[in-house]
């Protein structure tokens, strides 16, 4: 419930916005506010957000900060809400700025590869963009058709290639953001080194829209490989998989990506696959040596897996990765996938797997489960019946032990999609007293009268 004051506030703010704002970028509307209230996650908002600002370019985001620091008012920053955190969640009275609009390739500079962008750039369209001149924009999150370059700076995404290029982290270089009271601040650089001062960009990335709202990123390109050589093999047992990609780590290749999806998933993509095996075990390797490295990989596979397929034609290895780009569709179609995000030390993964299928019989509850196998990023999956209001309380129980494998097996509550609202309730184990405490001063810092995306992240 808003108290009187925060009503009052409310109402100065929306005139204020009305009268330093563009016509067409303040919306009160239910129905746009209904749209922009969660993300993927499923997570519900407990009252209705005051209004949305369609920013379309810098100038929007300062004056909106500038108004809502001075009146205490929330700020949820949002790019295309695909996040599975509930990071984008609007709060009851809170000001939701969509950045979707600012969504100009500002550069694309292929000599020094490098390009800079405004934050609501769709991720695969910087690709593409990028594609034209022999290089290609690294982190692919699968949702990269719908997400954008702030969401994914915002949340350092990882995706499939990360195994091998890093995660979004490793691609930024130096960013553009407003902090809370409308200060425009440049942070990073566009050389491919550089040490001055602290490293505000990797701070920013991965900060989930609660220390500043990011508003054009300088991002490194790379080239495309020259060539890649993509094998599928699948596994009598889900563990066997597990244990296949951690003998590729431990002999020193280094696949750009190696994707596991397990019986379950298999059956609910088509049937006819899980009579394949209990497990499938997609790995690509790319570069100049991609042929032999796939060979190497196909080697160790062998003793291990039932059947082994390789390729180096890209029409067959798009369709040997098909399966685990229909995964998730395939879920969605059971019921209301909450997707986990866990990471464990890539020598600890076959123990999780099997961990997490105990606790998935402890608890009664199905866990399908995908994995970014080279990273060590687990995603069990609990799938759930949509219609139901709360999620039943076996289904947290089982949520809340695999959070605790995570980090008794030395790893992490989420390995790419962040903290958001969900998973709040366990940072502090995972950072520790003296860690936390810090982040939260550093918070205080950049955002003292905690105005942006208050709630989320820490
Ligand atoms: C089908 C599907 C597949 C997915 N696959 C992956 C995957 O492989 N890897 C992965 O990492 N994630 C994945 N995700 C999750 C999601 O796509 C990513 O988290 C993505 O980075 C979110 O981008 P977005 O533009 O949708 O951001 P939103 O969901 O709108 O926002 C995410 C967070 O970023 C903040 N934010 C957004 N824009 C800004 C900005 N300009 N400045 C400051 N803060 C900002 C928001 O406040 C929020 O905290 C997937 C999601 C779906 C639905």
């Amino acid at each position: 419930m808003t108290t009187a004051p925060e009503r009052t506030a409310s109402a100065r703010l929306l005139g204020l916005l009305a009268r330093d704002l563009p016509p067409d970028r303040l919306s009160t509307d239910p129905a746009v506010l209904a749209a922009h209230a969660t993300d993927r996650s499923g997570s519900r908002p407990a009252g209705e957000a005051l209004a949305v600002v369609h920013a379309r370019r810098t100038e929007d985001v300062t004056v909106a900060l500038r108004h809502a620091h001075a009146l205490r008012v929330p700020v949820v920053p949002r790019g295309a809400g695909t996040g599975l955190s509930g990071g984008a969640t609007a709060s009851e009275g809170s000001l939701v700025l969509d950045l979707s609009g600012m969504n100009r390739i500002l550069e694309l500079d292929a000599d020094d590869q490098l390009a800079v962008v405004e934050p609501g750039v769709i991720t695969a369209d910087l690709d593409r963009a990028a594609g034209a001149h022999g290089l290609r924009y690294a982190p692919d999150p699968a949702s990269a058709a719908l997400s954008t370059i702030g969401g994914n700076i915002a949340t350092n995404a990882g995706g499939l290639r990360c195994a091998k290029y890093g995660v979004t982290r490793d691609s930024v270089l130096g960013l553009e953001a407003v902090l809370a009271d409308g200060t425009v601040v440049r942070t990073g650089r566009r050389t491919v080194k550089g040490v001055t001062g602290y490293d505000l960009t990797a701070l920013l990335t991965g900060s989930e829209g609660t220390l500043a709202v990011i508003t054009s990123a300088t991002l490194r390109l790379r080239p495309v490989p020259v060539a890649t050589a993509t094998l599928a093999a699948y596994f009598a047992s889900f563990e066997q998989a597990a244990d296949a990609s951690y003998a590729i780590t431990r002999a020193g290749v280094e696949p750009a990506l190696a994707e596991l999806v397990d019986g379950p998933v298999l059956h609910a993509i088509d049937p006819a696959l899980r009579e394949r095996g209990a497990a499938l075990l997609v790995v690509q390797c790319d570069g100049a040596g991609a042929a032999a490295e796939a060979a190497a990989v196909a080697r160790l596979m062998a003793p291990l897996a039932t059947t082994v397929q390789t390729t180096e034609d890209p029409a067959e290895a798009e369709a040997l990765l098909a399966a685990r780009r229909l995964a998730l569709p395939a879920l969605e179609r059971l019921g209301r996938p909450l997707i986990e995000d866990i990471a464990v030390p890539r020598s600890r993964l076959a123990e999780a797997v099997r961990e997490i299928r105990a606790i998935s019989a402890r608890h009664d509850v199905p866990v399908f489960t995908l994995a970014h196998a080279a990273d060590g990023n687990l995603h069990p999956i609990v799938v759930v019946d949509p219609s139901l209001d709360r999620l039943p309380e076996a289904a947290w129980e089982a949520a809340g032990e695999i959070f605790a494998l995570a980090l008794r097996l030395g790893g992490t509550l989420t390995g790419e999609h962040g903290v958001g609202l969900l998973k709040r309730q366990w940072v502090a184990e995972e950072l520790g007293p003296a860690a936390h405490a810090l982040q939260r001063r550093l918070k205080e810092v950049f955002d003292p009268r905690g105005i942006l995306n208050p709630g989320k992240c820490l």
